[in-house]
């Protein structure tokens, strides 16, 4: 089958490999798409291999039954569904909770096993998922549905958890308005009755914000969170999304979240909020306020994505390239010229 891989630190390649054969457990996926997204970015400037051997990468999946593994029964070959990213172990008391996430078998900072950034993903032709990641998308188109396998999970949960700052009236900071955030502006409009505030860089990213139901954008500049302090009256927005993480969008996220407000570190650019446990009124945050470094989503939230999506609630916006242009994809992407979320076609 055909595979983009990356051989080595910051370069992909399309070769031939074999179809996996799927173990006990498993299911063999016929891949429908594969979504791209900007983690995978940051794994591709990694300047050390993730693994000795190639890596197939992609952990939005969506695709149909091809075969099936020993004891992976409950399920037949032609049913079509997308993957769930989080590959937890199913029997620890996190998993049992439904919060699978933060499965214990991947320790204290590691993240569960997930396609594509360790077990070969779904960028190729066929990809061996277990089968309890496997969940049901009806007939929904795969280019649609790959996306909410982590734009939609990764939001959708950020948001439930955030759910108590959330009553109208309430506002609700977005920064970055990319693959995530396009789809966070959606959720919070199906789900909430919040004012929702777009951040980004980019004015195309900004008109998608207002077209996704954003009431509010503003362009990230250094006196950003002056007129989110001014939109809420000096008090702060209730709750932050940072779907950037990048120093400035870190410590925006510090200025303009308000008392008892939900600070939510999703993207993953290393950023530094700069807080200290000084009393409020310092760099610090204000009484009250919680941050929370949040992980993917359960298979619940996945779930509860899903439904939205077949409701017709959020609807990811994409652009489709074929595998083979896998790699000038990537390129889009760094360069912020993707609006929504690009999908793989193999
Ligand atoms: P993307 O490239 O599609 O979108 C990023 C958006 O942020 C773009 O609209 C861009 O214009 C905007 N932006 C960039 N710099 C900005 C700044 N300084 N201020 C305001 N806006 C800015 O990326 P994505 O796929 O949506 O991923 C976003 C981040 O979330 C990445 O860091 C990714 O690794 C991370 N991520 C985290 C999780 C998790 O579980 N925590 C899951 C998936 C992705
Ligand atoms: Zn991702």
């Amino acid at each position: 089958m055909r595979a983009l891989q990356l051989t080595e630190p910051g370069r992909l390649e399309i070769r031939d490999v074999p179809i996996p054969e799927p173990g006990p457990g498993e299911l063999l996926i016929r891949v429908g798409a594969s979504g791209i997204c900007h983690s995978d970015l940051h794994v591709l400037h990694l300047p050390f291999k993730v693994r000795d051997e190639p890596l197939i990468l992609g952990h939005e999946i969506a695709g149909t039954i091809a075969a099936l593994g020993d004891r992976a029964e409950g399920h037949t070959t032609g049913e079509r569904g997308i993957v769930y990213l989080c590959w937890s172990c199913g029997k620890c008391p996190e998993c049992a909770s439904g919060n699978e996430n933060v499965c214990r078998a991947a320790g204290r900072v590691a993240m569960p096993p997930c396609p594509g950034l360790g077990p070969d993903g779904g960028m190729a032709e066929y990809v061996a998922v277990p089968a309890g990641s496997f969940v049901p998308i009806g007939d929904m188109d795969f280019v649609a549905a790959a996306p909410l396998a982590d734009a939609a999970l990764t939001s959708y949960h950020a948001i439930r958890g955030a759910r108590d700052q959330l009553y109208p009236g309430s506002t609700a900071v977005v920064i970055g308005a990319g693959g995530l955030g396009h789809v966070g502006i959606q959720i919070l409009r199906a789900l909430t009755a919040t004012r929702i505030v777009a951040v980004d860089t980019d004015p195309d990213k900004r008109d998608l914000a207002v077209e996704c139901g954003a009431h509010e954008v503003l362009a990230a500049t250094a006196d950003t969170a002056d007129r989110i302090l001014e939109l809420t009256g000096g008090r702060g927005a209730e709750a932050v999304f940072d779907f950037v993480g990048v120093d400035a969008t870190a410590q925006l996220a510090v200025r303009s979240v308000g008392p008892n407000g939900a600070y939510r570190m999703i993207g993953l650019g290393d950023g530094d909020p700069g807080i200290t446990a000084g009393p409020a009124g310092g760099p610090g945050l204000p009484w009250g306020a919680t941050v929370r470094k949040s992980y993917g989503g359960t298979k619940r939230d996945l779930i509860d994505s899903v439904a939205l999506a077949r409701a017709g609630s959020i609807e990811v916006r994409t652009q489709q390239f074929a595998l083979e242009d896998g790699a000038n994809a990537y390129v889009l992407l760094e360069q912020g010229r993707i609006r929504g979320r690009a999908v793989l076609v193999p």
